[in-house]
C-alpha cells in the first residue's frame, strides 16, 4: 500500500525564518508540501514559521545552518533525505546584500562572505539536490528555484554591485543547470522579486529603500513577500510542468 506521504512534495526552503523565505515556505505548507527549513540565527521566528507550516499539515524539517559554512551546507541535503527519505524540490532563497554604498567602499571580505552565501552554498546544495533527485541516478526528477533579484540586469550602482555580480552568478545556474539536467526530469528556474517589504534593507543600511524606490516602481509601490511566494508556488505547481530555464520577474512592472 502507498503511504500518502510517499506523494506529497519535499522541499527544502534556505533562509526560512524570515521575509521571503517565510512566505514561501508557508505558501508551500498550504499546497501540500513537507518542508526542510534552514535559518543562521533566529531561532524563535524560525521556529514560529515551523509551527505555522506544521498547522497546514506539513511534516516540517527546521535546520540551523550558516551557508557561508559550505561544509555545515553539505549536510542539508543528507539531512533532509535521511528524515524523508527523499527531496523532490529545493528553493535556493537565502541571500544577503551586503552595506548600501559604492563599489570603490565594498570591502573584499564582505564580497567573499556574500558570494559564499548566494553562489557556493547554492552550488553545493543544487548539486547534492540534482545527484539525489536526477532520473538516470535513480532519482525521481525534481524542481530548483533560484531566488535572484532585478539587481542582477541592473548591475545595482551605487548600491551594491557585488550583490548584483552573486545575483547574475545565479542567474547562470539556472540557465546552465536547467539545459544539462533538462534530460534527467530536473526543472530549474529564477523568481527575480523587485524591491520587497523585508528586513534585509535595514541590514544593508537602508531600512526605508522600499519607500524610497517606490516612485521609481511602475506600480509606485514594493512587493509583499507572499507575492514573491505566488511566483514560486506556480513553479512547483502541475501547471509549470514544461517550464525550466525561465525568469519570473515579479517587480511591479520594473
Ligand atoms: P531577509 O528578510 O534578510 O531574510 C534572510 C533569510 O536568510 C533569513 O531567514 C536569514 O536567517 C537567512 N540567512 C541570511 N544569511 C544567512 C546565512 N549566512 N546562512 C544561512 N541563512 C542565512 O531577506 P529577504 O529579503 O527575504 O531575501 C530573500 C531572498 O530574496 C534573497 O536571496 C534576496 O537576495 C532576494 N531578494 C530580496 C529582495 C527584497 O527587496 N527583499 C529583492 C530582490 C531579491 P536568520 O533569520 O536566522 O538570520
Amino acid at each position: 500500500m502507498t503511504d500518502a506521504t510517499d506523494t506529497r512534495q519535499v522541499t527544502i526552503i534556505t533562509g526560512a525564518s524570515r521575509g521571503i523565505g517565510a512566505a514561501i515556505a508557508e505558501r508551500l505548507a498550504a499546497d501540500g508540501h513537507d518542508l526542510v527549513l534552514t535559518y543562521r540565527e533566529r531561532r524563535d521566528e524560525a521556529d514560529a514559521i515551523a509551527r505555522r507550516c506544521a498547522s497546514s499539515g506539513a511534516r516540517v524539517l527546521l535546520l540551523q545552518v550558516d551557508l557561508a559554512d559550505l561544509e555545515a551546507t553539505a549536510t542539508v541535503v543528507p539531512a533532509a533525505i535521511a528524515e524523508f527519505g527523499r527531496i523532490t524540490g529545493l528553493v535556493n532563497n537565502a541571500g544577503i546584500t551586503g552595506r548600501i554604498g559604492s563599489f570603490l567602499d565594498a570591502s573584499l571580505e564582505e564580497s567573499d562572505g556574500l558570494f559564499r552565501v548566494n553562489v557556493l552554498a547554492p552550488i553545493v546544495l543544487t548539486r547534492a539536490a540534482i545527484a539525489h533527485m536526477a532520473t538516470d541516478r535513480g532519482g525521481a526528477g525534481g524542481s530548483i528555484v533560484n531566488i535572484s533579484s532585478g539587481a542582477a540586469r541592473s548591475g545595482a550602482p551605487n548600491t551594491y554591485i557585488p550583490y548584483a555580480m552573486s545575483k547574475a552568478a545565479l542567474n547562470a545556474l539556472t540557465t546552465g543547470a536547467s539545459k544539462e539536467f533538462g534530460p534527467v526530469g530536473v526543472r530549474v528556474n529564477t523568481v527575480s522579486p523587485g524591491t520587497t517589504h523585508t528586513e534585509i534593507h535595514a541590514a544593508a543600511g537602508r531600512p526605508n529603500a522600499p519607500e524610497e524606490r517606490a516612485p521609481n516602481i511602475p506600480m509606485r509601490r514594493a512587493g509583499e513577500p507572499h507575492e514573491i511566494a505566488g511566483a514560486v508556488a506556480y513553479l512547483f505547481s502541475a501547471d509549470a510542468s514544461y517550464t525550466s530555464g525561465a525568469d519570473i520577474r515579479v517587480a511591479g512592472g520594473n
